[in-house]
């Protein structure tokens, strides 16, 4: 038997086409819409004025379904980790981080990931699928939080520009009027900077980018981050020296610091050299060892020379607050597998 569609991770468009297919009236579709994605109504039934009739038709060939967590974990510092079953019965896990007056939700754009990184446990389990926008924004609406969210990264678990149409469109659903009508400045995605994705999402969307960069040099970043073979940091950083990050919209690069390997001043210098002209401000992040790698991270000394260094060659330097360690949701620690290690033992 064919399986159902999904309702849910579909754009308002969509909706509309759906409801005319079904010889429906078009504004069924914006009913839908706002039901779905305003108002998170809990089944089909809910949704008081849509027609019995039409309740029947769309139930006939589509499922509306949005799926709670399988499990979380709570860290000590509040950080939370939910894991979420996807298609095919795997494992996708998204990180709440409440802060103060924030609260963000890193989500997954992909089961595993093919990129590879030598510092990252997703990495590590190769590729296994694409998460489809419903699967996405699931983590969002189906948050116990949901209410309480103020940003969303696409941060967890695989490279979001790698999946780049479910991620568009998550973006598009979650900022459109009928949804929850998000400022994009609220959104955050992250790559290891996969050019045509980057400069896709770039013309399309205007949420903040957050470039993964570890190495100010070419041939170092190679050992870590096999992409720099194929999209060079001299390329993608000419393409967004060209683009206007002008207004609100934010560019960041991360960095994360690895003891004796890109944290010393021959390394400041040339961050300094390579981003002259651009607009942006770097994140540097603890590094926390992962089983199988030779790389360590750098002490809270190194660490606070680098980005008063940094700071002195007036480049705007944070360096990330670690969180949910204890619960292994820390960046780059976000692994399905060590997960159900863990809860297995
Ligand atoms: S750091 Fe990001 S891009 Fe690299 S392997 Fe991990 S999930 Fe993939």
């Amino acid at each position: 038997m064919m399986q159902k569609e999904n309702l849910f991770g579909k754009t308002k468009k969509e909706l509309q086409n759906i409801a005319i297919g079904l010889g429906l009236a078009k504004f069924v579709g914006n009913q839908l819409a706002e039901w779905i994605y305003k108002k998170n109504a809990p089944s089909l039934d809910d949704m008081h004025n849509i027609s019995k009739k039409a309740k029947s038709l769309l139930s006939d060939q589509y499922v509306y379904e949005k799926s709670s967590y399988s499990s979380f974990q709570e860290s000590i510092d509040g950080t939370k980790k939910y894991l979420f079953q996807v298609e095919g019965g795997q494992f996708i896990e998204a990180a709440y981080i409440p802060d103060k007056d924030r609260a963000t939700l890193c989500v997954s754009s992909q089961v595993g990931c093919k990129m590879n990184c030598l510092f990252c446990m997703t990495g590590k389990q190769g590729f296994q699928a694409n998460l489809s926008s419903a699967e996405i924004l699931n983590q969002i609406y189906s948050l116990p939080e949901f209410e309480k969210l103020t940003n969303v990264v696409y941060m967890g678990m695989g490279e979001p520009l790698d999946n780049l149409d479910n991620v568009l469109k998550s973006i598009e659903i979650l900022t459109a009027e009928y949804s929850l009508a998000w400022s994009p400045k609220r959104i955050t995605v992250s790559t290891i900077g996969l050019i045509p994705g980057m400069k896709t999402f770039l013309e399309q969307t205007t949420a903040h980018l957050a470039i993964s960069l570890h190495s100010p040099f070419e041939e170092e970043r190679k050992k870590i981050m096999p992409v720099e073979k194929v999209y060079s940091l001299t390329r993608f950083l000419s393409e967004v020296k060209d683009f206007d990050f002008g207004g609100q919209r934010r560019l960041s690069f991360e960095y994360i610091m690895f003891k004796d390997f890109n944290d010393t001043k021959k390394h400041v210098d040339q961050l300094a050299r390579i981003l002259n002209g651009v607009k942006c401000r770097i994140n540097l992040i603890r590094f926390h060892p992962i089983p199988d790698t030779p790389l360590l991270g750098s002490d809270d000394k190194t660490i606070l020379q680098f980005q008063s260094d940094l700071k002195k060659k007036g480049i705007i330097t944070t360096i990330r607050a670690s969180r949910g360690q204890d619960i292994f949701a820390a960046c780059g620690l976000l692994s399905t597998k060590e997960l159900l290690k863990s809860v297995k033992s």
